[in-house]
């Protein structure tokens, strides 16, 4: 070790996504704002590595929490909170077809026996599956409760706000995901699904509250 080396502060702690999720991520946003709209955000976002450039397809750890957020910072930056709210929750809705194709079967939610289970049953078994590939595919911590009206969503260690600070909950796109998942889920119905706190906010967590019983 050289002496010369200025001291060097602690490095914050660095979480991951695998490379693919990072990919569908890019994909699901291009889908909503086009090819020029991503590399216009991922260019203010400081990730111009990324232009033209997508994470490859695998399942290796490098899709960095700080990039996510750094890209939803980016949204809302560019479009304003409406804007980039709007966006970032569409962009949730369109990353689900995506993880379906490559998480789906996994998870058995794509098997006829699924298929055929009572409502409540399959809300319950579709956000632990979800929060089962979280947790086993990335850095991203979640947990799911239950109580008699609501489930209740809750990401202990979040990428979407991953040091971002807000005067609102800010994890649209983890709204858009849960939104479109429970929709393919219930076979297109609709649940009040609302971001109750928020770790950007100050909150220890981000948690949604999901009221079981659909609006159609
Ligand atoms: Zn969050």
């Amino acid at each position: 070790m050289s002496s010369k080396e200025p001291e060097l502060t602690p490095q914050k702690e660095n979480f991951f996504w695998p490379n693919k999720m990072g990919r569908m991520l890019l994909l699901a946003l291009e889908d909503v704002m086009g090819r020029n709209g991503v590399n216009a955000t991922l260019n203010l976002a400081g990730l111009g590595h990324l232009v033209n450039n997508y994470p490859p397809n695998d399942l290796e750890l490098g899709f960095k929490f700080d990039e996510l957020s750094a890209i939803m910072q980016a949204l809302e930056d560019m479009y304003g909170p409406r804007g980039g709210r709007g966006l970032a929750v569409r962009a949730g809705r369109a990353g689900f077809k995506y993880a379906l194709k490559d998480f789906g079967s996994l998870l058995g939610m794509a098997d006829l026996a699924f298929r055929l289970l009572p409502l409540g049953m399959k809300l319950k078994i579709g956000l632990n599956a979800m929060a089962d590939t979280f947790n086993n595919f990335t850095d991203q911590r979640v947990r799911v409760q239950e109580e008699i009206d609501r489930f209740i969503y809750i990401i202990d260690r979040c990428p979407v706000c991953w040091g971002r600070h807000s005067k609102v909950p800010c994890c649209h796109a983890a709204l858009g995901l849960l939104q479109e998942t429970l929709s393919w889920i219930s076979s297109g119905k609709d649940f009040d699904i609302q971001e109750v706190s928020c770790i950007a906010v100050g909150d220890e967590t981000c948690t949604f509250h999901i009221n079981k019983r659909p609006f159609n």
